[in-house]
Parts: structure tokens; C-alpha cells; sequence
């Protein structure tokens, strides 16, 4: 196995935790030990159930995608699985790419027979019978595991022609990325998996009608598909117990930066950013912290009781996305990490519409200026920057070139980065 560096999970393996329980327990290499640690007790019970009543746990639960788009789950499940067309696909987003991101690597690293199990049930509920599980290509460590894990459980009748002896047929195939931000977005992934250029399709419709090879997909998070199990385990009534009532459940925090001990925190929908934040230990001289990562926005240090939830971070006019925490002291140069940002954008632009390849370039060039000037912006340049911005946001395809001036504009507005 490659020598990856250990990950920081501060939390793994506690009592009170649900999603990372068997994380840092478990050997992630066997699959007596995940039995042992109560894994496929949740494959058994989707079958006791039946796809429609999975669905309809899923549905109760109020369970949402924690890619950060947060779409109703039950919702997806059920607008594929009565797709009149066949077949239907399940795809597994894991190429974790959003800059502060690491949730899913630590999942399918410590606990790669949940993901598999998670799938196989995801399928189960939405009438698939093939599973592509679509890996970010920097995760060689994730990859060896379910690679092992996958082949485990074919071995043993967990995958397979007769999933368990109950007559139903699924497998699943990995795909690597090679790279590219763009390809977590999902349509372009199934463009990727096709063997075509990784640019987005234009939506509607929806892959829940027509995805990859234009046939009904469900696309999740890794994250998403794990937290199936304990929903269907512990019943969606005490799954949606958790948390608050509009984000239900655990969630996974991805903690970064200034803080003394970054890494993977579990807390219920609800817990404030300070309280995650004093966790993590934040450090003196905190200057601001990015939620949501290079598409989502900065917050003050005077806002640390932001509610953790997605009703409560939009309220406060900014977003959870997938759960990064971004700390960054007062020694961080605003205008240099604000221009990292924009080369970040740049880069991974598709370059399929004219908004975002043309904007990130112009946004790009603007921020590099300031930043030449000693962070000092002239009035131009931010209006430059405003009007680009509007641009990207109405008019891009995708999330990419929609989201790209995000960062920038919470930090014009609500840091006063360039002041
Ligand atoms: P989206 O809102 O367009 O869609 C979210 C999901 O809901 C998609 O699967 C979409 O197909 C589905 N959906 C939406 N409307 C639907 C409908 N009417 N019927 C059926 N299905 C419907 O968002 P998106 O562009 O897929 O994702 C954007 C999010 O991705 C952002 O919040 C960003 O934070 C996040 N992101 C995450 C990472 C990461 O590494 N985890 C990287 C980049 C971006
Ligand atoms: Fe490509 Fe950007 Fe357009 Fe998305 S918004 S399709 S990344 S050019």
C-alpha cells in the first residue's frame, strides 16, 4: 500500500458517533471485522423492507446530498427508481475535489465496506444492477481499499450475481479521475465514465431521467450513501431526531487552517462554527473563515454563532457546501489567498461557456493587480470585479463559473479585504 501520510481524525471511533464510529476500530481490510462491527445489518434490512420502503426511510429521515448542493435524497431516489426507461444507474461522487474538502477520503480509507454496503442498498431502492464508483484520482490509499473491499465482498456474496442469496444482481466499477475539479461535477463525471471531454450537460434534464449513457441515474455523495446505513439501522424517526429539523443527522466538518488540531469533527446539524471551531482549537489573531471552501464565502470571527446547518448558513447569507471549515490568522494575506482563489478557477474552468472562461481570466487579472499594489484596490477594479462576477453567476453552465466569485465578493463585503 502507498504511503500515504496519516490523516488527522480527531474524533474517529467514539461511543456518541454515528459516522465515524468504525473509523480508526475497524480493520478496514476485513470484511469479518466490518460484520463484526454491525456492518450489513443495513443491506438485510433494505431487503426485509423492499425498494419502496427504503425509499420511503430515506424520504422520512429528511435526509439531504452532503456534496454540498444539499437535494432531498428520498426525493433523487424515488424520481429514478420510477424512471419507466431502463436501465437505471447508480453513480457514487467520490472525486472530492472542492479545496479544504477530505470527508469521503477518510470514510472510504477507514471504513471502505460502508461505502460498498451503502451502494449496493442505494441500488437496491432505485432498480440498478451497476454501481461506478468515480474516485479522485489523488487517492491511491482509498483506491487500494476498495479495490480490496469490493472484491471481498463479490467473493463472499455481498456483490454479485444473487446479492445475498435474494435474487438480486449488482456490482460495482471504479473509475479514477485524472485530475480535474470539473469532473466531480456530475454530468461532466458521466461524460468522463463515457469516455468523452469532462465538460457539464446542460440541466434539465436531471440525470434522475437521463444521465450517464442518458439513462435514469442516482449520482450521491460518498458521504451521502454512508449515512443510509444508520438511517435504515436506527429507523429514520431517531435518524431525524438528529440535528435540527430542517438539516437532519450527523455531519461531517472538514477543519483546516489556523486551528491546532485540523482533521474530520462529527457533530449533529446545529453545533455553532465557534463550537467547531473550539473544538478544533482555533488560534489568537483568527482574521476570518472560509465556509463551503473556494466556492463558498468568508465569515467574520464576530460571527461564530452561526447555526452549523443549511438553513442557518443561508440565512446568515453564506453556506455550509460539504462541511469545510477553512481558519485563517491575522499572518494570512487576504489579497494573495483571494488571488490563489481565482488562479484555482482559472485553472479548472472547463472552458466550455463564455462567462466562466472568459471571467475567471478577467477575475484573475484584477485580483493580481490589486495584489500588486499592496492589496489596495481602486474603485475600478472592484467594479470591474462586481460586474464579472454578475456575469459568471447568471450565465455560467455550471457550478464552477456560478460559484467562482463567491470567495471574492464575501471578502469584499464582509472582510473588507481590500480597505
Ligand atoms: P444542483 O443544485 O444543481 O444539484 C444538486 C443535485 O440535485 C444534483 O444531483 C441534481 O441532479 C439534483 N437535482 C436538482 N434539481 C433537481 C430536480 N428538479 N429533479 C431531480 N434532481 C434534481 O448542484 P450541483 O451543481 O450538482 O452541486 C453544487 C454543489 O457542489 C455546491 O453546493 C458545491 O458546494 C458542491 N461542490 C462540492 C465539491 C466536493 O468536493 N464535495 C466540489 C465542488 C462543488
Ligand atoms: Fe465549463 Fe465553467 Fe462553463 Fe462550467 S461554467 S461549463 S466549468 S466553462
Amino acid at each position: 500500500e502507498e504511503p500515504a501520510a496519516a490523516m488527522a481524525v480527531p474524533q474517529a471511533g467514539g461511543d456518541e458517533l454515528v459516522l465515524l464510529k468504525r473509523v480508526g476500530v475497524v480493520d478496514p481490510l476485513s470484511l469479518d471485522d466490518y460484520r463484526a462491527h454491525g456492518g450489513y445489518s443495513a443491506l438485510r434490512r433494505a431487503f426485509e423492507l423492499g425498494p419502496a420502503g427504503v425509499i420511503r426511510e430515506v424520504t422520512d429521515s429528511g435526509l439531504v446530498g452532503r456534496g454540498g448542493a444539499a437535494f432531498p435524497t428520498g426525493r433523487k431516489w424515488q424520481a429514478t427508481a420510477s424512471q419507466p426507461d431502463h436501465p437505471h444507474y447508480l453513480v457514487c461522487n467520490a472525486d472530492e475535489s472542492e479545496p479544504g474538502t477530505f470527508k469521503d477520503r477518510v470514510l472510504m480509507e477507514g471504513d471502505p465496506y460502508a461505502l460498498v454496503e451503502a451502494m449496493t442498498i442505494a441500488a437496491y431502492a432505485t432498480g440498478a444492477h451497476k454501481g461506478y464508483l468515480y474516485l479522485r484520482g489523488e487517492y491511491p490509499r482509498a483506491l487500494a481499499r476498495l479495490e480490496h473491499a469490493i472484491a471481498q465482498a463479490r467473493a463472499r456474496g455481498f456483490l454479485g450475481d444473487d446479492v445475498l442469496g435474494q435474487g438480486y444482481a449488482f456490482d460495482i466499477e471504479i473509475r479514477r479521475g485524472a485530475g480535474a475539479y470539473i469532473c466531480g461535477e456530475e454530468t461532466a463525471l458521466f461524460n468522463s465514465i463515457e469516455g468523452y471531454r469532462g465538460e457539464p450537460r446542460s440541466k434539465p434534464p436531471f440525470p434522475v431521467e437521463k444521465g450517464l449513457f442518458g439513462k435514469p441515474t442516482v449520482e450521491n455523495n460518498v458521504e451521502t450513501l454512508v449515512n443510509v446505513l444508520p438511517i435504515l439501522t436506527m429507523g429514520a424517526p431517531a435518524y431525524a431526531a438528529i440535528g435540527t429539523e430542517r438539516s437532519t443527522g450527523p455531519k461531517l466538518f472538514c477543519v483546516s487552517g489556523s486551528v491546532a488540531r485540523p482533521g474530520i469533527y462529527e457533530l449533529p446539524f446545529g453545533a455553532t462554527l465557534g463550537e467547531l471551531l473550539e473544538l478544533a482549537g482555533v488560534r489568537d489573531g483568527l482574521r476570518a473563515v472560509l465556509l463551503g471552501g473556494a466556492a463558498g464565502g468568508f465569515v467574520r470571527p464576530d460571527e461564530m454563532d452561526i447555526p452549523l446547518t443549511f438553513e442557518g448558513t443561508r440565512e446568515a447569507g453564506t453556506t455550509l457546501g460539504s462541511g469545510v471549515v477553512l481558519a485563517f490568522d491575522d499572518t494570512v494575506p487576504l489579497p494573495r489567498l483571494l488571488l490563489r482563489i481565482a488562479e484555482f478557477f482559472r485553472d479548472e474552468s472547463c472552458g466550455q461557456c463564455v462567462p466562466c472562461r472568459v471571467g475567471t481570466v478577467r477575475q484573475e487579472e484584477a485580483l493580481h493587480r490589486i495584489a500588486e499594489r499592496t492589496g489596495l484596490a481602486a474603485a475600478d477594479d472592484i467594479a470591474l470585479l462586481r460586474e464579472v462576477g454578475r456575469a459568471m453567476r447568471d450565465a455560467s453552465i455550471c457550478g464552477l463559473g456560478q460559484t467562482a466569485w463567491n470567495a471574492v465578493e464575501s471578502a469584499i463585503d464582509r472582510l473588507g479585504a481590500y480597505e
